[in-house]
């Protein structure tokens, strides 16, 4: 069994690692980390739309650290086997791609993550997850 769990950094995405980290075990599940890199666009006054420097080698290191360390910590602490995947793009295409090549038997996210408006209840990428994802969705409070 394969639980991809979507991480952004948000303490909403930390608890869907910790629910990872305390059911993947009894399921007898490898989890893999997914975080999708949101390439920021500026549109400047002119109209015209400008792209955000793309991450060097370096930048991409320090991120899948970061990942690995601190935002999957509770993993490790339980002691989970986990594998950490980024990729370039809006996150919910992202996370419907890494769940499809995974064959994930099931998708874990936070209700709300690092962004968006307080009062929703459903942030963005959840919300496009039960639309769009066609295997089982876990969403955590
Ligand atoms: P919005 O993005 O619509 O402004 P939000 O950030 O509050 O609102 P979502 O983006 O839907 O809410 O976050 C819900 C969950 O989706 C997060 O807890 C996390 O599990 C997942 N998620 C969000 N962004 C990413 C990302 N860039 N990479 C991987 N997973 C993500
Ligand atoms: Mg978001």
């Amino acid at each position: 069994m394969r639980i991809v769990v979507a991480v952004d950094g948000s303490e909403h995405a930390r608890r869907a690692v910790e629910w990872c980290a305390r059911y993947a075990p009894a399921l007898g599940a490898e989890v893999v980390a997914v975080h999708a890199v949101e390439t920021p666009v500026y549109a400047l006054p002119t109209m015209a739309y400008v792209a955000a420097p793309p991450l060097t080698d370096e930048d991409r290191e320090a991120l899948h650290r970061t990942i690995a360390q601190e935002w999957c910590g509770p993993l490790s602490d339980a002691g989970v086997a986990f594998r950490v995947v980024t990729a370039e793009g809006p996150p919910a295409p992202v996370i419907i791609e890494v769940a499809q090549r995974e064959d994930a038997d099931l998708v874990v996210t936070g209700r709300r993550g690092r962004g968006g408006f307080a009062e929703l209840v459903l942030g963005s990428t959840s919300h496009s997850l039960t639309h769009h994802l066609p295997r089982p969705l876990l969403i955590v409070p």
